[in-house]
């Protein structure tokens, strides 16, 4: 039975995913299923990068896969199996806009039917649902989403509007924390960068105010960036740089 998925973003052109066999649910004859399976037409429905990213292989896997086609964005490598044989459109080393059309779908190598196995590697399988049902899975920043959150610090925090960050706008930064600044001017623009990015702010969404959720979000900011551990404390400030993360001036 198919269930028709309503889809962030598109890997299938034409728009609907139809999924016949989830990630890691199929116990018969073979013990796990590392991606998911959506239908549609051999040769017929083109299939697209779910997002931006280098192409990292294109080949045939004997083994199973067939032809398939690996593009890499952030660390994270999203491939697309068993595509229609001379249909793949990139080569390895290609930069791939999403929603480039990279093949056409087909039932090469080891397919039960035409199917688009999809499937997300990052050391090792996972669930590749929330990356075609989420938000930027990613956390592909756009250049469009910094510079308005430079303009909107900013003009927060009483400085220069020009959306480039530099030392006079680091200088003016305010320490926000759950105890300090926590409804300066500056938590909500704060909110919107870290939502773009892809944090989760907690049940309020951006609400201009920087509470626990605010907190636990930052802590995390502060893990990905590589911030050293005694400085992923949750607070906001220039002082132990994750100002200067943010703005990208260390
Ligand atoms: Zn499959």
């Amino acid at each position: 039975m198919a269930t028709l998925l309503n889809v962030k973003n598109n890997v299938l052109k034409r728009g609907k995913h139809y999924l016949t066999s989830d990630y890691k649910t199929r116990n018969e004859s073979r013990s796990t299923h590392n991606g998911m399976d959506l239908v549609g037409q051999n040769g017929v429905d083109d299939i697209v990068a779910i997002e931006s990213g280098t192409v990292t292989y294109t080949g045939y896997d004997a083994s199973g896969g067939g032809y398939w086609i690996s593009i890499t964005t952030n660390g994270i490598e999203h491939r697309y199996f068993h595509l229609k044989k001379g249909s793949l459109k990139v080569k390895k080393g290609d930069r791939v806009t999403k929603g480039d059309v990279i093949a056409t779908m087909g039932d090469s190598g080891n397919a039960t039917g035409n199917n688009l196995h999809f499937a997300i590697y990052k050391n090792g399988y996972i669930d590749p649902k929330p990356y075609l049902m989420n938000d930027n899975p990613f956390n592909v920043e756009s250049n469009d989403a910094y510079t308005t959150f430079i303009r909107d610090l900013q003009k927060a925090i009483g400085t220069n509007v020009d959306g480039i960050a530099g030392p006079e706008t680091l200088s003016k930064t305010p320490t926000i924390s759950t105890s300090t600044g926590w409804n300066h001017a500056a938590v909500r623009p704060l909110q919107i960068y870290l939502q773009n990015l892809g944090y989760d702010l907690g049940s309020k969404g951006v609400d201009g105010q920087f509470g626990k959720d605010m907190k636990a979000c930052i802590k995390k900011y502060q893990k990905d960036v590589g911030l050293a551990s005694k400085y992923q404390d949750g607070i906001v400030t220039a002082k132990m740089y994750t100002w200067q993360k943010l703005l990208k001036l260390n």
